[in-house]
């Protein structure tokens, strides 16, 4: 936990969200300002900063991490197969865009046109 930590807040339950998965190590939940008709969170609980902070020691969890995104994609809204899919999206730092500074995945899908403000997020 890191104190003023947006997404610590939320995986501890300080802070409300909309979620639709959690274990031990990891929260999902749906993003409050959606850039597309499905458009969820996927958090680690453990606060680590973005991608720049992960090195080979985290391909345990980090891989446990990525596996969950089919799951939540199809189990949330996303349509299978080459006609649906989603797309992973995860910001890290300033020139990447990153507003939140926790390690979260963006998962966004559904029927396309998606909103502008995919551009700045995930182009
Ligand atoms: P970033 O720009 O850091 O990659 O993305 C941060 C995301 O967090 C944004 O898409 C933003 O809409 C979302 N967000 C910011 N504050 C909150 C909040 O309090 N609750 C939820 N559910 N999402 C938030
Ligand atoms: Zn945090």
């Amino acid at each position: 936990m890191s104190e003023n930590c947006l997404f610590c807040k939320i995986a501890k339950g300080e802070i409300p969200s909309r979620k639709v998965y959690e274990d031990d190590d990891f929260l999902a939940f749906h993003d409050i300002n959606p850039a597309a008709p499905v458009h969820l969170l996927l958090v680690p609980r453990k606060h680590i900063v973005s991608l720049e902070d992960v090195t080979a020691a985290d391909a345990g969890w980090l891989g446990r991490m990525v596996s969950l995104v089919p799951r939540l994609a199809s189990e949330n809204g996303c349509s299978p197969g080459p006609e649906g899919g989603f797309r992973l999206v995860s910001n890290a730092g300033k020139d990447g865009g990153q507003e939140v500074a926790h390690l979260h995945f963006h998962i966004l899908g559904g029927p396309r046109p998606w909103q502008a403000r995919l551009a700045t997020l995930a182009s």
